[in-house]
């Protein structure tokens, strides 16, 4: 083995410090050395902790609030909300589209597109995603066709735990315009209520400006960036992240 010549050595260890210089320090820094809401901040570790072991933090509302969106909108009835969304997903998000049964082949297409439109407009915010219409992939979860239920045009089914985080069930949307016909729903409001149910597949709250996707009723008529900025923060926080105000 040769013996590095030191200037070679000086020089590898600047760069590797630079570039890891988390795993060349001892002592951790006493605050944080990035804003929590940045998307690659790390957070000294307590001296003994593995990070699979840490406890999502609390933030207060000056902490995460002025530019997220709607992600604090919660915070108007409540003393704290608390961020629930998907952790551990790697790669593309696969959501099979059926298309509803009981309509004419023409309408239950245009339906089953406009859902996809809706779906699709989260594409790369965070994850890749992939509509598939036939149902010839394993999907992360699938879109459901239902009556429509007084004014509710779609419902999304979610469970989460610390260790699961955010998981979808189904998303269902009501396949039919009202009036118990059985004539379709309108493409349009289909593919608004499937872009709003998706955002609360990804976790969102609902926002409290008529120009989201993600207010209650369907009064936007596309995304908004409001409604970027809040899927942006809520997937740079950790994963059951407690905001107070
Ligand atoms: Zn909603």
């Amino acid at each position: 083995m040769r013996t590095p010549d030191p200037l070679r050595l000086l020089a590898l260890l600047l760069i590797g410090g630079g570039l890891f210089g988390w795993a060349l320090s001892t002592d951790p820094p006493a605050t944080p050395v990035c804003a929590p809401s940045e998307p690659s901040c790390d957070l000294p570790l307590e001296p003994g902790s593995v990070i699979g072991a840490l406890a999502p933090p609390t933030l207060t509302a000056a902490d995460v609030c002025t530019d997220a969106g709607y992600l604090c909108a919660g915070l108007g009835d409540a003393d704290a909300v608390r961020l629930q969304r998907w952790k551990g997903v790697v790669g593309t998000v696969v959501v099979h589209v059926p298309p509803p049964e009981g309509l004419t082949s023409g309408d239950a297409r245009a339906l089953q597109r406009a859902a996809a439109q809706g779906i699709r407009a989260w594409n790369d915010q965070p994850f890749p995603i992939l509509v598939d219409l036939r149902g010839d992939r394993d999907p992360h979860f699938t879109v459901r066709w239902g009556r429509n239920t007084g004014t509710r045009l779609g419902v999304t089914r979610t469970t989460w735990s610390p260790s699961t985080g955010l998981q979808v069930d189904f998303i269902e949307l009501g396949a039919y315009a009202p009036g118990g016909t059985n004539r379709g729903a309108d493409p349009r409001q289909i593919r608004l209520t499937a872009a709003h149910e998706m955002g609360h597949a990804l976790g969102l709250p609902h926002s409290d400006s008529p120009r989201d996707v993600m207010y209650p009723t369907n009064t936007a008529t596309s995304m908004s960036a409001q409604d970027y900025r809040s899927v942006e923060v809520l997937y740079d926080l950790p994963d059951g992240t407690s905001i107070t105000r």
